[in-house]
């Protein structure tokens, strides 16, 4: 009898499981992009420059699903994050599933301790693994280090170490057909930005990364190039940079769909030659002074109404970074905010074409010229007047300055903010 039932359920769940597999030929290949880190979890962070990881990362994405739904009417996207917040890893993966995906993709920066010896160049596709090389701790670390801005984040995530009876389970679990696939998607990935894009070959590799662990589909973590090395970040902080690894990015799900699917959709042709050179004109300038400088500059800053009821967000670690002036030296005087907007090795004569008529203040760091606009003790009044010109100069930020010295502009915000709540 026993023996019956257990046929019986046998046949209805084949029965399910075919005609599911009938429904799916006829349902949009989902894609679900996920941009790594976000909020505050900035990610790897450039030096000296603060550029951050969650910003290449999410501009890289968005331009990956543009291209999904203007050239694949059968493809569907989900993004993980579509704008600058906090997710966490098991909440990333949590979209995937629930959304039955057909693939993860999880798109990040790589980072490596900056020294002027090690600047490696180049791109990396990740499968999941449970036994780890010693070569990829480094990126384990990092890309698994987001558990430290969950509360209960050790507890949940105790699986990931690989000595736990749990983790064991969990690797089970996970279908061969899956693994395969993941190394597939991985092979296309890595061969559209080497051959198409241009970028250096770091290979397909494993590593023991949560987000991946936790999705049940072809899942893959790319790290689309280094952030700590200043040519690679002048390329990952070009739009024309994030456009050409975002198209292919967009061809190996382009050709990975196909291969399932047996539906061609275009490929997108590129001239990686062609958008090297404006690449390197555009940034010549910008060059110069991540190599001339030593101080840190200050992020584009969020409008203070975003940020202003959430003081008690934690820090995000862009903002610790070594200071010119140390904090024990007491000073009475309000900070000054200004908006930089431009950067120059050569000193401008007032009135140049290169302000686009914005009336130029200087200073002189690092053997570098750099152009502010507007002087207020007033942080509001300095996020209206970097609105004033965003139109010219989109990349303007706020810098500040106490005394005639510049300071860490998010220390004196948050100064200026803590002074505004008192009055
Ligand atoms: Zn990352």
């Amino acid at each position: 009898m026993r023996r019956t039932i257990y046929i019986i359920t046998l046949f209805v769940v084949l029965m399910v499981g075919i005609s599911t597999g009938m429904s799916a030929q006829n349902k949009p290949f989902l894609v679900v992009l996920d941009a790594g880190h976000g909020g505050h979890d900035a990610g790897a962070v450039g030096r000296p420059t603060t550029n951050r990881e969650k910003d290449i990362n999410l501009a890289i994405a968005l331009k990956v699903g543009k291209l999904l739904q203007q050239n694949c009417p059968d493809v569907s996207v989900l993004y993980t994050r579509s704008t600058d917040v906090f997710v966490t890893l098991s909440g990333r993966a949590d979209i995937a599933n629930k959304a039955k995906a057909d693939l993860f993709v999880s798109i990040h920066t790589n980072a490596i301790e900056r020294s002027a010896s090690r600047r490696p160049m180049g791109v990396q596709s990740y499968t999941l693994t449970l036994r780890t090389a010693q070569t990829n701790l480094e990126v384990e670390k990092r890309e698994n280090s987001v558990i430290q801005f969950e509360s209960d984040g050790a507890q949940k995530y105790s699986f990931m170490n690989p000595n736990s009876p749990e983790s064991e389970i969990m690797f089970e679990l996970m279908q061969d057909r899956d693994m395969q696939e993941s190394v597939n998607f991985a092979k296309l990935a890595q061969e559209e930005m080497v051959k198409t894009g241009g970028r250096k070959d770091m290979g397909v590799l494993q590593a023991n990364l949560a987000v991946l662990r936790l999705t049940y589909m072809p899942s893959v973590l790319l790290e689309v190039g280094f952030i700590s090395t200043p040519e690679e970040e002048l390329f990952l902080m070009s739009d024309e940079g994030r456009s050409l690894i975002a198209k292919c990015i967009y061809n190996a799900i382009s050709r990975y769909k196909t291969l399932h699917t047996g539906r061609m959709s275009k490929l997108e042709k590129i001239d990686p030659k062609a958008v090297d050179k404006q690449i390197v004109e555009n940034n010549v300038e910008l060059k110069e002074a991540i190599d001339n400088a030593a101080v840190a500059e200050e992020p584009v800053e969020k409008p203070v109404e975003e940020v202003a009821p959430v003081v008690a967000e934690p820090a995000a670690p862009v903002v610790v970074l070594q200071e010119t002036t140390p904090a024990e030296q007491p000073s009475n005087s309000q900070p000054v905010f200004k908006v930089q907007f431009l950067i120059s090795p050569k000193h401008l004569v007032p009135g140049s074409t290169q302000f686009k008529g914005v009336k130029a203040d200087s200073y002189k760091e690092d053997n570098v010229y750099k152009y502010t606009y507007g002087s207020t003790t007033n942080y509001n009044e300095i996020v209206k007047m970097k609105n004033e010109i965003s139109d010219r100069f989109p990349d303007a930020f706020i810098v500040a300055f106490k005394d005639g010295q510049k300071v860490n502009a998010s220390e004196a915000i948050n100064e200026w903010k803590n002074k505004s709540k008192k009055k």
